[in-house]
This record gives structure tokens, sequence and C-alpha cells, in this order.
């Protein structure tokens, strides 16, 4: 199972339904309404270090390894 999305192990259980229901029964992640988890990061599905900023929605990590893609040229 993964942090950053659930549904990865959907393609595992396929071949057993009743497992599936199960899983997804147990592990669904809580629908949010607002709180720190409504967030995730576009690119990997981390929650926190989240930049909302002109529109990111990208965690620090990820925003620091395309920053320069982006067009950022100071963003330390
Ligand atoms: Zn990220």
């Amino acid at each position: 199972m993964s942090y950053s999305n659930y549904e990865k192990v959907f393609k595992q259980l396929k071949a057993k339904p009743a497992k599936l229901n199960k899983y997804i029964k147990h592990n669904k992640p809580k629908e949010r309404k607002c709180g720190i988890a409504l967030r995730r990061c576009q690119r990997c599905g981390r929650i926190r270090g989240h930049i909302r900023k002109y529109g990111l929605d990208l965690c620090r990590q990820c925003f620091r390894e395309i920053a320069t893609e982006l067009g950022f040229k100071k963003y330390r």
C-alpha cells in the first residue's frame, strides 16, 4: 500500500472482487471538507509542505525539482 495513492492495490486485487470490496470498505480515505489533508501535491500526493501560492499546488520537494522548468529563477 502506498501513502500517496491507496488505489495502487486495485490492480492486484482485481482478480479477487470480494477482497477488493473488503479492502475498499476498510481502507478508503475519509472524504474531507476541510483540513490539511484536503490538499495534496499534484505530482506526488504528499500532504505536508504544500505550496498553494501562485496556484502551484505542489509540495516543496517537487517544487524544488521542477522550479527552473516552471520558469522560476529565484526560489530559496
Ligand atoms: Zn510533490
